[in-house]
């Protein structure tokens, strides 16, 4: 954040995207305390904040007679909560562009912080409208980026927006440029070893990323449900455990790529199995390949944990993208909670360690483990694709060819 910001209006795109209760008061204020560093940055330089967002998905969940729902999805919700953080008034216009944004954000002094309506009231938001961006460029001197969230969506105030800005009046907020740099730890030349560890429900939503890692990674751990299509494949009796039998090729392409790069690709060999998805069913241990009909396998056991825990141990650099088991079921949590405290053990021995994507993110999380990793990314979609060795479109927006090349 190099731009000097005395006497400029700065343009922040934040991702204040927080889950409400039913009054509408800020459940989580985890994405708007991590906005506040950027924020207060502009502020002590002398600048004045102008916030945009998005909020929920309007466009989506319309109003019976197809109008969008402005009670349920204004960004007023979070007003009062900003306000407490920032210990400062903030200023709200219930537009996001138009003559009533434009008088507000000219009327806005050095110091001032105003907050504009959720983005995505406009349909122009979500199709990159160009009309849209430039309406909303008029409203700052200069942009800054630091919804990580949403940098993989190619929309108009994370992606075209930048395109009426000159190089030196747009750049990252802190957030982002903390999200890239760490990314870029497990991208980049990791330090070896580099293990990844792969969970969660679905092949179908990680073999990107499988793929990727199959070039880079050391050794690949897969747990979470994903992990019976593995079985399967391998001819295994998997019972009702959750399988994608379309994937049982993509699984097999994997297990033989992994075998030919000479990558340790680590399954876990046993199972907690349940006779019901519920945190009161009856469970047992079981070889993951040899599952009963009427059992799921729910959790990893204790000789696949032990096993990721020696992989784990000997890592320099650890990437984590989904959970082991159905960890939001304390009976099934054992295998993500094991994981965690060897990531965070790893990590306290020197490993640089990135939990990414998630619901690895909730479990960590949820285990007070956050500040026993390394780096807790804000990001879902936005690290794995990332991680998949995607640009994304909002970082690409900023990035000049020199910034990208060197
Ligand atoms: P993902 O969003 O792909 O990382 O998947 C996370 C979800 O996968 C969580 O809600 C977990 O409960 C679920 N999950 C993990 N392991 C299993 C399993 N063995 N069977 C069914 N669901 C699972």
């Amino acid at each position: 954040m190099d731009i000097d910001f005395k006497g400029k209006k700065a343009l922040i795109r934040v991702d204040f995207n927080v889950p409400l209760d039913e009054n509408y008061i800020v459940k989580d204020d985890t994405r708007i305390r991590r906005a506040l560093p950027t924020i207060k940055h502009v502020l002590e330089a002398g600048g004045a904040v102008i916030l945009l967002s998005h909020l929920g998905r309007p466009g989506k969940k319309r109003k019976e007679d197809g109008s969008i729902d402005r009670e349920r999805f204004t960004l007023k919700h979070v007003v009062d909560r900003l306000s407490e953080l920032m210990v400062l008034e903030v200023q709200f216009c219930d537009e996001t562009v138009g003559e009533k944004a434009q008088a507000m954000t000219s009327a806005l002094n050095p110091g001032e912080l105003l907050l504009l309506e959720n983005t995505r009231f406009n349909d122009g938001e979500k199709t990159g409208d160009e009309n849209f961006a430039q309406a909303l460029s008029e409203l700052g001197d200069v942009y800054v980026n630091d919804a990580f969230g949403t940098a993989h969506r190619a929309h108009a105030s994370t992606t075209t927006v930048a395109q009426f800005f000159t190089e030196d009046c747009k750049c990252f907020g802190k957030l982002m440029g903390n999200e890239l740099e760490n990314a870029k730890k497990v991208t980049d030349n990791p330090e070896r070893p580099f293990v990844a560890i792969v969970g969660g429900a679905k092949v179908s939503d990680k073999i990107l990323l499988l793929e990727k890692l199959l070039d880079e990674a050391d050794t690949i751990i897969v747990g979470g449900g994903m992990a019976y299509t593995f079985f399967k494949a391998q001819g295994g009796s998997i019972g009702n455990s959750l399988v994608e039998e379309d994937r049982i090729d993509v699984a097999k392409k994997v297990l033989s790529l992994a075998e030919g790069k000479g990558v340790k690709f680590l399954l876990p060999q046993d199972s907690i199995i349940a006779d019901d998805f519920a945190n009161d069913a009856n469970s047992k241990m079981s070889a993951s390949g040899d599952i009963p009909d009427g059992w799921m396998g729910l959790d990893i056991g204790p000789y696949a944990i032990q096993a990721f825990q020696e992989a784990i141990q000997e890592a320099k650099t650890i990437v984590w993208n989904g959970p082991m088991g159905v960890f939001e079921m304390d009976a099934f949590a054992n295998g993500t909670k094991e994981v965690a405290l060897a990531v965070a053990k790893a990590t306290e021995n020197g490993a640089f360690s990135l939990v990414g994507g998630g619901d690895s993110v909730a479990a960590v999380t949820k285990m007070n483990l956050s500040k026993k990793v390394s780096y807790v990314s804000t990001g879902g979609g936005a690290m794995l694709e990332l991680l998949e060795g995607k640009v994304l479109p909002g970082v690409k927006a900023i990035e000049t060819v020199d910034s990208v090349e060197g």
